[in-house]
């Protein structure tokens, strides 16, 4: 049995978690469960999975929970704020932390985990992104494994299950809803178009960011940081069916792929499970059904979101808390109708055109920097320049 604790447990990936839970109740169990605001669902999550923390992470919702809690508060520990989403992240029968929370607001309940010695199960990209210097070491320090949940980065460690270092990764891509968009239509498209993925159904910021290619982009960071390998050494490929989630390659010219249709409950439960692999009566790929794999070169004229993320990558890691701060930032305003899809990966470009450090070697440097790139970002966004 392991006891499991959930945070970010209202948004896409963290249903998909609870679905995977459901499952397997002798194999998972629900020790804390945290969110950020939706306390209807939290607090039904609550009631059905019972476990001994709760929490909200926006404290205006505390009484509410509370209230919809009823008698079973009196079972729970129920919290709010940071702290409360940090006391989650520590729970103290926890074998195993899920990362799900949207963004860079992921990263202290991460430290706070692995400080605790915790198993990390990582869907949080941002986590990495902003704060691979600090994860990587202190998972080695504190001998907690850190388990990929994203699809591409499950697919790349089940491939290297038993191997010897590869030569090259390669991250498939879907291409997002706007993959044969005419570009000069592309700066105008709507939070509404850009919110249909093809392929994948997931939270607002992901989907966004899949469709200006940046979701690649801080995909490949996580790689770096994930599989210790030189960007040089990571590739993307377009591949729009999204059945083959990701490969590597050996000096040999051996290839290894993972396959399966696009369901994300399929890496949380490798992630959970690790290394077992347990029937969940979940939809299986018919090869022969499926369209015609295809697999092209990213177009990054088109979608530079991708090419500045590579660039961040290569400056060093004070640049990625930049680029994912500048990001978050541009991706909230796109949502709330103040800026237009072009200006995201504009605002970008004119953040990524600063000096940032090559190390952000603390938590204090990564929220320093994380603010000033916002408030770059911000500036762009009110005057559409630097
Ligand atoms: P989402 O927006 O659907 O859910 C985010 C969750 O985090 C919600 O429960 C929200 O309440 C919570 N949250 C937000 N801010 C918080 C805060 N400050 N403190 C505590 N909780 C907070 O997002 P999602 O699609 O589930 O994605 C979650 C993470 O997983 C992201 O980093 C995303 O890039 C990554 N990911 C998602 C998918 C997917 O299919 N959805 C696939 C791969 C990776
Ligand atoms: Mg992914």
């Amino acid at each position: 049995m392991k006891h499991v604790s959930l945070l970010g447990s209202t948004g896409s990936i963290g249903r998909q978690t609870l679905d995977i839970c459901a499952r397997f109740p002798a194999e998972l169990q629900v020790a804390a469960l945290a969110g950020g605001s939706n306390v209807e669902l939290l607090a039904a999550q609550a009631l059905e999975f019972r476990p001994r923390l709760v929490a909200v992470a926006d404290e205006s919702k505390y009484a509410q929970l509370k209230e919809l809690l009823g008698a079973a508060a009196a079972d729970m520990e129920v919290l709010a704020g940071e702290a409360g989403v940090i006391a989650c992240a520590e729970a103290a029968e926890a074998d195993i932390v899920l990362g799900a929370i949207s963004g860079v607001a992921g990263l202290k309940p991460v430290l706070a985990a692995l400080q605790q010695g915790k198993d990390i199960a990582l869907a949080n990209k941002e986590v990495l992104v902003a704060g691979g210097q600090l994860v990587m070491p202190l998972a080695k320090e504190k001998n907690a494994a850190l388990l990929p949940v994203d699809s591409e980065h499950s697919a790349i460690f089940q491939c290297l299950q038993g191997e010897v270092k590869p030569q090259k990764l390669w991250l498939t891509c879907s291409g997002g809803p706007f993959w044969e968009y005419p570009a000069e239509q592309l700066p105008h498209v709507t939070p509404e178009m850009a919110l249909r993925h093809p392929n994948w159904s997931m939270g607002a910021k992901i989907t966004i960011d899949s469709a200006t290619l940046v979701n690649k982009g801080l995909e490949v960071i996580e790689a770096h940081w994930l599989f210790d390998m030189d960007y040089d050494d990571i590739e993307v490929l377009v591949h729009r069916q999204s059945i083959v989630h990701s490969l590597v390659s050996f000096a040999d010219a051996s290839v290894k792929a993972q396959l399966g249709l696009p369901d994300m409950r399929t890496p949380i439960q490798y992630a959970l499970l690790y290394p077992n692999r347990p029937e969940n009566a979940l939809p299986k790929l018919d090869l022969t059904t499926t369209p015609p794999l295809t697999f092209v070169k990213p177009d990054t004229d088109r979608f530079p979101g991708l090419r500045l993320a590579y660039e961040a990558g290569r400056r060093g890691s004070g640049a990625t808390v930049a680029f994912n701060a500048a990001n978050e930032a541009l991706v909230h305003a796109f949502l709330r109708k103040e800026i237009s899809f072009g200006t995201i990966t504009d605002g970008l470009s004119a953040v990524m055109s600063r000096d940032w450090p090559a190390l952000a070697a603390d938590l204090d440097t990564v929220v320093a920097l994380d603010a000033e790139a916002r408030e770059l970002a911000a500036r762009f966004t009110k005057g559409g320049k630097l």
